[in-house]
């Protein structure tokens, strides 16, 4: 099986629970977000405090509707943004000490943050360390400052050029970046460039993805008034293809289409999200999946904070949300059993034709009930993805 050597198999696994925590304020407003974020500068946000007692309620209330969630074991906790680094360690401990008196935490907990690099030094590592955070994943984006300016990111000279030494002396060993490619005005070499220089760190996981045109955002508007160019498309194509080679050859698993990690240095938490797993997401703009429902929380800060947690739950469909999330995974996982476990007789039906179909044409390979994707799929995984999932 291509790939399958040393990567772990996906199960079903829906017994632990996973915790989100949004924070929804960045140095500045990028472009190109399209996430709930607000740009506040370099001071720390007004409204810390109230923000995270009202994580603390809206935790408790959560636990209020579905009683259940208590006898779950925690095994991922993700605190992201926004711009998490942004708020005080000490507010995150307090929250943390928080979840671990009202849940049971698993003992392998991967608890992650993430952390954009004006903020990064090795002090902020060392209080991360201290308060048991063991996972550090920082938004590089591309390491070319006229890139930077494109993305409409803050740029801190100094933390950009140290970020590489802070993060291979860090006390936390779970540690990755996003890079960004299709920059307009960042060349395939300049990507390059930067990419290599976190493989010779030999940084345990690197997330790579295209830049992305989304609806709504500064740099979509931009575009339509011709103030700046769409993603570099043909150079995103190129890239996308030959990085699984590459990234082979220093070692690490494929495990979804823009995610790379050294063997055992997968990202839990976001393959909570990629093989259907629940979690509670707490915060402005978060989003939960908890005992069969989801449900989404106001993008705007001061409203979560004023108004009374949401109450609006509605039942999972996995019939069209299961293929959504399972075939962006490009390590192998067990297919029939997710199958079984999630889909009714006459979708399971469709779904196995379909796949065998794949394999007949040469998109995958399914052995004793293990799915995994040929690289043959990568360019019209799009496309595949809708097939199974109308
Ligand atoms: S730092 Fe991240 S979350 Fe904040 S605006 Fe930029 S891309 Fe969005």
């Amino acid at each position: 099986m291509e790939l399958l050597d040393k990567q772990s198999i996906w199960q079903v696994r829906n017994s632990y629970l996973g915790v989100y925590v949004h924070f929804p304020y960045c140095f500045k407003k990028c472009d190109y977000c399209d996430f709930y974020s607000e740009g506040i500068g370099a001071a720390p946000a007004n409204d810390e405090k109230s923000l995270f007692k009202s994580y603390q309620k809206e935790i408790s209330e959560r636990v209020i509707h579905f009683p259940e969630i208590k006898n779950r074991t925690i095994d991922t906790v993700f605190f992201g943004g926004g711009t998490p680094s942004k708020a005080s360690s000490k507010s995150w401990k307090e929250l943390l000490d928080f979840l671990r008196s009202e849940f049971s935490f698993a003992s392998d907990t991967e608890i992650s943050i993430e952390v954009n690099p004006e903020d990064l030094n090795a002090k902020l590592l060392e209080e991360y360390h201290s308060i048991g955070i063991n996972r550090v994943n920082v938004g590089v984006q591309t390491l070319e400052p006229k890139g930077l300016e494109f993305l409409g990111r803050h740029y801190d000279a100094d933390r950009y050029n140290s970020l590489v030494d802070v993060l291979t002396s860090s006390p936390i060993k779970r540690v990755g970046i996003d890079l960004m490619y299709g920059i307009p005005g960042v060349t395939k070499d300049s990507f390059y460039r930067d990419l290599n220089l976190f493989l010779e760190a030999d940084l345990p996981h690197l997330s790579l993805y295209s830049l992305t045109l989304e609806k709504g955002t500064q740099y979509s508007r931009d575009v339509t008034d011709h103030k700046k160019r769409e993603p570099e498309e043909n150079i995103q194509s190129e890239i996308l293809i030959q990085l699984p080679e590459l990234l082979k050859k220093f070692g690490y698993n494929w495990y979804e289409v823009s995610n790379y990690a050294k063997p055992g240095f997968e990202s839990r938490h976001n393959l909570k999200y990629w093989t259907y797993e629940p979690y509670l997401g707490i915060g402005p703009g978060a989003h939960g999946m908890i005992a069969g429902h989801r449900y989404g929380n106001p993008r705007n800060a001061s409203l979560y904070q004023k108004k009374e947690t949401s109450t609006k739950y509605e039942r999972i469909d996995p019939s069209t949300e299961l293929s959504l999330t399972l075939f962006r995974l490009f390590s192998p996982f067990r297919y029939l059993d997710f199958i079984e476990t999630y889909l009714d007789s006459e979708t399971k039906i469709k779904y196995i034709r379909t796949i065998e179909g794949w394999e007949k044409k040469g998109y995958c390979s399914i052995e004793a009930g293990v799915f995994q994707w040929k690289s043959t799929a990568l360019l019209l995984l799009d496309d595949l993805i809708l097939e199974i999932s109308l």
